[in-house]
């Protein structure tokens, strides 16, 4: 079966250079083990730090080893009792069209009422970011205003459209007008800023006439800025991703001492350190997905041998709603 490797270690931009294509033999079950052919795999801007060799919250990728990344796809023989063949999961089996697991990271999926592709998204990893952000650190009431930035993607359409749910008034932030139009007329949120338009800061200030209480920031660098330039007194900064700062560049806040002026919380969080809110969050979700309340897009690139270019243009803004490579 063909994978794809980490072959070098990016200076600045991610190229295709950093990746090669192999074949690679299948492997023989020991005990316990399960082989499972992926239908989808999940591209990722964490898979950017893993690159990197410096130290984040998740040790890095090898090189030469497998890219890292979630999967979801089908039973092919097993020798584990808890999986039988033609079983639906979740696993984390990277960048390949099959893999070996040892059911130690394997959630069995039933997609009978959701597709598969969606587990990878708003009811898996990126959905459950939302769900814990803004539950546990926004807990925004009804009349708040939120602002999410990255508005259109994996996590930000979550967030806005859970923040719709409960009644906030929600503004994002999305770069370009086709996104932007998406986020309100499709995802309902109340307004989208385009901070490719160059006015991001008046753009903001007029879509928050009464100030922000929540934030959800995805991206950094000027989108948190304007966002805090428009926090009222004691709002919440629930920090997810740094986006803007992928590449290495420094992301300085200008916004700083607005910190203390207005007595903001401003928690990061890591959602793999959360397990224990996963079953109530995709259960939530789940729900909301298969009754049409939460909507969700995808980006789909065809065949393994796309991953790197989709992967490179998720860190460029290209993708438009979740980003995924479709195996089979
Ligand atoms: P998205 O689907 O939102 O795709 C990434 C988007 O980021 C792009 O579409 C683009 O949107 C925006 N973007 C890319 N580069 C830049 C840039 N230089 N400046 C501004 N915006 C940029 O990805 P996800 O929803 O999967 O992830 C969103 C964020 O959440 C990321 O920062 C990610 O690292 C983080 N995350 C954190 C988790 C955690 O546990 N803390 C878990 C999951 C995700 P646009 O065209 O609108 O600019």
């Amino acid at each position: 079966y063909q994978r794809i490797v980490l072959a070098s270690r990016p200076r600045g931009p991610v190229t295709p250079e950093n990746f090669r294509l192999e074949t690679v033999p299948v492997p023989q079950l020991a005990a316990g083990e399960v082989l499972i052919r992926n239908h989808y795999l999940s591209l990722d801007p964490y898979m950017r730090g893993r690159m990197s060799a410096a130290k984040s919250y998740a040790s890095s990728q090898q090189l030469d080893q497998t890219m890292i990344g979630g999967t979801v796809g089908q039973v092919l023989a097993s020798r584990n009792e808890l999986y039988q063949v033609g079983d639906y999961v979740n696993g984390v089996l990277g960048w390949a069209e099959m893999g070996v697991s040892d059911g130690v990271l394997l959630r069995k999926l039933d997609a009978t009422r959701i597709p598969l592709s969606a587990f990878l998204g708003v009811v898996g990893m990126p959905g459950m970011a939302a769900w814990y952000g803004f539950n546990q650190i926004m807990q925004a009431a009804a009349g708040e205003t939120v602002v999410v930035s990255a508005a259109s993607g994996a996590v930000g359409s979550v967030v806005g459209q859970l923040a719709r749910l409960r009644g906030c008034r929600v503004v994002g932030i999305a770069g370009g007008q086709e996104k932007c139009d998406y986020v309100v007329r499709e995802l309902g949120f109340d307004a989208c800023v385009d901070y490719k338009a160059g006015n991001l800061e008046a753009d903001l200030a007029a879509a928050t006439p009464d100030g922000v209480d929540a934030i959800f920031e995805n991206v950094g660098g000027a989108c948190l800025d304007a966002a805090l330039a428009r926090t009222n007194a004691f709002a919440r900064v629930a920090l997810c991703g740094l986006i803007a700062g992928f590449n290495g560049g420094e992301l300085p806040i200008k916004n700083a001492r607005l910190l203390l002026i207005n007595r903001l919380t401003l928690r990061g969080f890591i959602i793999t350190e959360h397990m224990e809110y996963w079953p109530q969050g995709l259960q939530e979700l789940a729900v909301l997905v298969a009754n049409g309340q939460i909507k969700y897009r995808e980006s789909v690139a065809d065949g393994l041998a796309a991953a790197p270019e989709a992967f490179m243009g998720l860190l460029q803004g290209r993708n438009f709603g979740k980003q995924l490579v479709k195996l089979i």
